[in-house]
Parts: C-alpha cells; structure tokens; sequence
C-alpha cells in the first residue's frame, strides 16, 4: 500500500488564533520532505496535527488515504512514529528500554518483548550508532546523544513513514550529515516517507528531496531545493540579504546569509 501523508486545506488554531492556514501538502514515499520557515510560521503546529497530536479538522491529514481523524492512536502508532523537538524524561530508564518503547504499538497485551523486538531495537541502536549506550541511563546522556537515542526509538517503532522535528538540531557537524544520511538512506533505499523539519536551510537544501516553505502559517512555495531556495523566496520568507550559490560538488542551492533587513 501507498505509504503517504496528504494534507488538504488543513487549518488550525490554538484558542481564537489561526497559526496553519489552508495548508495543503502531498508527502511521498522514497522522498525526504523537509518543512522550513522562520521561528513561529507553524512548523511544529503542522507536524503535531499530522502525528494527531494536535486534533485536526476532518478530512484534512491522510495516512495512507484515512482521514486520521477516524483513526485510533494504535492504528497512527503503527503507520507513523514522531521523533518530537525535545525530550525530557525524568524517570532511570536505559537506552535500551527507551528504545524498546517503540515496540510498544506491536506488542500485544501482556505479550511482553519477544526475541524479534530485541533484535529489531538492535538494529535501531545499531542505526544511529548508540549501540555502545545501550545499558546507560536516559539522564546521563548529552543532548546529541539523547537527539540520536530518540531517533533509534522511532526507527524501533518500524512505521514506514518518519515525521521528524529538528532532528540535528543539537547534533555536531559529522552526526548532523550521519543522521541526514540515514534518513535519506531510509527513504531512497527503502522506500520510506519522511517528513522533517529542518532549521539549517543548507542541509534541507542538501538533503531533501522536497522542501515546503512556511510563512505565518501559510506554505508560501513548494518543490524541489532548487525552486524554492531562491534569494528572492529566501530573503522575503526569513527578511534577511543572502547570496545563493550552486554547490560545486552536489549542484545543491548553498547559501550564505548576508545580513538581517
Ligand atoms: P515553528 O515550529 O515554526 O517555530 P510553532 O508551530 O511552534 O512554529 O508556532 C506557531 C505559532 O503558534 C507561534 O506564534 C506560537 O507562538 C504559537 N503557538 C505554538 N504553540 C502554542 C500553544 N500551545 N498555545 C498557543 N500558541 C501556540
């Protein structure tokens, strides 16, 4: 089956304020997507209302061609894991229990852990390299570690779509480009759908297939690097002078900011 997210018209308010108008979004399998815009344009809003977090008007998310407003949180739990912003969690859990919470959704009832989810969250330390952490606590763990520890446990969650929020926000250059990798790696080899917000707009240039721009809760363009990391499109969205080049070694957009209007 088709293992996409379709946004139509979706709009959104928290209290008597809109923050997401009108959004309209196709995100598809073997392609990384990548949400950008200023700080407040509603990156997050959209991402919490397609992981159902956030309760979105009906038909307006599609899993798969479901509305998800008719879906159960079991039903997303197994099409979809959110690797959220940050995480805080206050109780001594180990790296390996954390990532073992993404076999939640499959275990059934009293089931417990078999050998296949060890294997599975195994496989998912092993991914983002945190193997070597697998017995540490949860709170002794830096941020990046952390960052990478929570990514393990939504690829342990074994959903074929991905939603990501700053994923590499907190990570060094070597695992920021490790991590896109991976990502990149899941959705070109292995058909996955990913959706990520991404701050860095040189890594969303780099490594995203397709990016959608935000602006006050409005997508003000979408396609391909390219098309939408122009200086125009860059300097009007983020109110900044920058100069875009052509990447020599990927032919990617590559961007040097200037100074703020
Ligand atoms: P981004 O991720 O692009 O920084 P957000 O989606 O976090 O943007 O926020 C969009 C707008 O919604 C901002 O103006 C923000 O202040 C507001 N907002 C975010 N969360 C809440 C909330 N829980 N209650 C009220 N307003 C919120």
């Amino acid at each position: 089956m088709e293992q996409s997210v379709k946004i139509e018209n979706l709009s959104f308010s928290y209290g008597d304020r809109e923050v997401l108008k009108k959004i309209c979004a196709d995100f598809k399998p073997g392609m990384v997507c990548g949400l950008l815009g200023p700080n407040g344009s509603g990156k997050t809003t959209l991402l919490k209302n397609i992981a159902a977090i956030l309760k979105p008007q009906k038909n307006a998310v599609y899993i798969n061609c479901r509305d998800i407003t008719g879906m159960t949180p079991l039903e997303i739990a197994k099409e979809m894991a959110l690797v959220p912003q940050s995480t805080h969690i206050d109780f001594d859990f180990t790296v390996e229990e954390i990532v073992m919470m993404g076999r939640t959704p499959h275990i059934k009832g009293f089931a417990g852990e078999s050998s296949e989810d060890r294997e599975i969250v195994q496989q998912a330390l092993e991914t983002v390299r945190v193997s070597h952490l697998k017995d540490r606590s949860i709170k002794s763990l830096s941020g990046g570690e952390l960052q990478r520890v929570v990514i393990a446990r939504a690829l342990a969650q074994k959903t074929r779509i991905i939603l990501l929020d700053e994923p590499v926000s907190q990570l060094d250059i070597h695992h920021q480009l490790s991590i896109m990798e991976t990502i990149t790696g899941l959705a070109h080899e292995q058909n996955f759908t990913i959706v990520t917000v991404l701050h860095d707009l040189n890594l969303a240039a780099e490594y995203c297939d397709s990016i959608y721009l935000l602006k006050d809760g409005q997508i003000v363009c979408g396609g391909p690097p390219k098309e939408v990391l122009t200086f125009e499109m860059i300097e009007s969205v983020y109110d900044i002078v920058c100069l875009v080049y052509e990447n020599p070694v990927s032919k990617k957009p590559h961007i040097i900011p200037v100074h703020s209007k």
